[in-house]
């Protein structure tokens, strides 16, 4: 993919949350554009900062850590991916966000490395909304007691939920998962729980990004729409 093809799908995607916004009466401000680079190359991700991208998903961490140095410090890194507690060490100052916490275990590793950091690390509640089982995340009725068993750890915070939809060819199959998640996240909003916030909702990949901004999504997370294919046996 040429460099002109990248920039010209980012600002398709782009045009495209604003227009399902303003079909919700959203304020298109309030999303950002996740891309996610997992994959590709170097090259390939400077074209897209080129373009204005600056916040960036990857779901490995050796692929965080490979990337990091050769772009600009001024890149948001999102961990997106299923993370191995004894991996938090090496991107715990590198990330902005993680994305994919589903477990006290792996939110008391973050902790840890946060406060070794220094910082404050904000996550999300990982929910596996259709119930797969080839998906990690918390279920529906599980989401609230693992929030509340985590909100009082020190170097984190809980700023929202995320949820990978179902592949299907037909996005408006997801859209009652979206409405779902979107629900969860006011009624937790709704009790109050110290140190958490229900601003976050990383929401919607290639195939279902306007539905998911059309519910709510404060995060879409777009590869192929952005870098084409993957090919993961080369990548
Ligand atoms: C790969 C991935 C995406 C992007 O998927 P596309 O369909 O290529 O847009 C989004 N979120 C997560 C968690 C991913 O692993």
């Amino acid at each position: 993919m040429n460099s002109y093809m990248i920039k010209d799908n980012i600002e398709k995607v782009r045009n495209n949350i604003i227009k399902a916004a303003e079909r919700a009466g959203r304020d298109p401000g309030d999303i950002t554009l996740i891309a996610v680079s997992k994959t590709k190359p170097v090259d390939m991700l400077k074209e897209a900062y080129d373009a204005g991208i600056r916040d960036f998903g990857e779901n490995k961490v050796q692929e965080i850590l490979d990337k990091y140095d050769k772009l600009p410090g001024d890149i948001r890194w999102h961990m997106i991916g299923h993370l191995q507690t004894n991996k938090v060490k090496y991107i715990s100052d590198k990330v902005c966000m993680i994305h994919s916490v589903d477990s006290l275990k792996l939110a008391t590793e973050i902790s840890k490395h946060a406060l070794k950091a220094g910082r404050v690390i904000p996550i999300l509640i990982e929910v596996n909304v259709a119930n797969e089982e080839s998906k990690f995340g918390v279920s529906f009725d599980a989401c609230e007691a693992l929030i509340r068993d985590i909100a009082p750890l020190d170097g984190i915070k809980i700023s929202g939920l995320m949820a990978i939809a179902p592949y299907t060819d037909d996005p408006e199959e997801n859209r009652i998962y979206f409405k779902r998640l979107k629900q969860l996240s006011v009624d937790i909003t709704s009790k109050n729980i110290d140190n958490i916030t229900m601003g976050v909702l990383s929401m919607g990949m290639t195939g279902d990004y306007e539905v998911a901004v059309e519910e709510g999504a404060s995060h879409v997370r777009v590869g192929t729409g952005i870098f084409g294919e993957r090919n993961y046996a080369i990548g």
